[in-house]
């Protein structure tokens, strides 16, 4: 079948959105037409050639949510028709890691994810008979996507698909690590340092849970005043980019119950333990760094009480916790649609990089 889709042709070079041919499914797999992809950090980083690990050519996108139009052989958790968010971190319920009940790293059909490919170690997409590789197992820059089952997490038909899909990855990553990684306490402070999606969402999880205060850091003091919407009490603009000292004076010299990182710098990751109270603060390390840095930290943060942790998509097992997520929306419980700042169309998809690069809303959502 021929579809439109977003092509990462070259590293550095904006994306070129043309016709691709799609095969149907093979086992296990899931034909799904986009309703609405969101567009994320990640991809721009792919595309930029930051990545070591990026691979080119290949049809981007990761954010996406759709409608179930063809499954193939021995799929039984899906029927044609069904509403389906996409999961670049699947949850196959069955290896090791999904069984032991401690990690939503469901390593099944990790290798092949890794290199671009279909758990057989083939590919769904060509052009003119030449293969282009999947990205994250998603590639929901584009009108169709092949997609293994077990990275399919079936919705509630009812939710509005172009705010859902958010929850494909930024989303779910913030809500998740405050509701479930982190557990959040009621009556407790919070510290999130970033306001982009992730670090909202943070804040939506920590005022879901009752959290009593909940700062939230950011260099840009018109994010602070939109994080105002998810719940945060006060707000601060780093003096000299550290915000540590800031929160240890609102926290009578203590800290934060619990921290958050949302924002991929080392050094800030570094502020996050130091701003998490003396005793039992919890720091969640939530935004992904650049290749090769490293976070230092002072032994006697830890000795004296302090815990650092780190989630992939907020710890979230995403045929589990999506869909919960899902109803959590439809009960007017999460502000995803406050989130959804540009609307945009595939062909537009560059633009929605130039408005991430101009820190221009939080996040632009292609409809299809
Ligand atoms: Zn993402
Ligand atoms: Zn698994």
């Amino acid at each position: 079948m021929k579809i439109r889709a977003a092509v990462l042709e070259e590293f550095g070079q904006p994306l070129v959105v043309q016709e691709v041919d799609i095969a149907p499914p093979k086992a296990g797999e899931v034909l799904v037409k986009l309703k609405a992809c969101g567009v994320c950090h990640t991809d721009l980083y792919t595309a930029s050639g930051a990545d070591p690990s990026g691979y080119a050519p290949c049809v981007l996108g990761h954010e996406g949510a759709g409608v179930v139009e063809e499954i193939g052989a021995g799929v039984t958790s899906l029927a044609v028709g069904d509403h389906v968010v996409t999961l670049f971190s699947p949850e196959c319920g069955e290896c090791v890691n999904c069984r032991s009940g401690k990690t939503n790293i469901c390593t099944a059909i990790r290798e092949q994810q890794g290199q671009g490919y279909m758990p057989d170690g083939t590919s769904r997409l060509s052009r003119d008979g030449q293969k282009l590789r999947h990205f994250m197992g998603t590639s929901t820059f584009a009108e169709y996507t092949v997609m293994p089952e077990i990275a399919l997490a079936k919705i509630n038909k009812e939710a509005n698909l172009e705010s859902v899909c958010l929850l494909a990855c930024g989303a779910t990553t913030g809500i998740a690590a405050a509701l479930w990684k982190a557990d959040v306490e009621a009556g407790s402070s919070v510290a999130v340092f970033g306001a982009g999606m992730v670090g909202l969402g943070a804040v939506a999880g920590a005022k879901l849970k009752g959290a009593e205060r909940i700062f939230v850091v950011d260099p840009s003091a018109e994010r602070l005043e939109l994080a105002k919407r998810w719940g945060a009490t006060d707000l601060i603009q780093p003096k000299d980019g550290n915000a540590v000292e800031a929160i240890l004076e609102a926290t009578g010299g203590l800290g934060a119950d619990y921290t958050f990182e949302a924002t991929g710098l080392v050094s800030v990751m570094g502020q996050a333990v130091e701003a998490a109270r003396l005793g039992w603060g919890l720091c969640t390390v939530l935004g992904v760094a650049g290749r090769g840095e490293k976070l230092e930290i002072i032994p006697r943060y830890l000795i004296t009480g302090r815990t650092v942790q780190g989630g992939s998509f907020g710890g979230a097992k995403g045929r589990t916790h999506v869909p919960q997520l899902v109803e959590m929306y439809m009960r007017g419980e999460l502000d995803l649609d406050g989130f959804v700042s540009h609307r945009i169309r595939l062909d537009e998809v560059n633009k929605g990089f130039d408005l991430m690069h101009a820190q221009d809303g939080i996040r632009s959502v292609i409809t299809f």
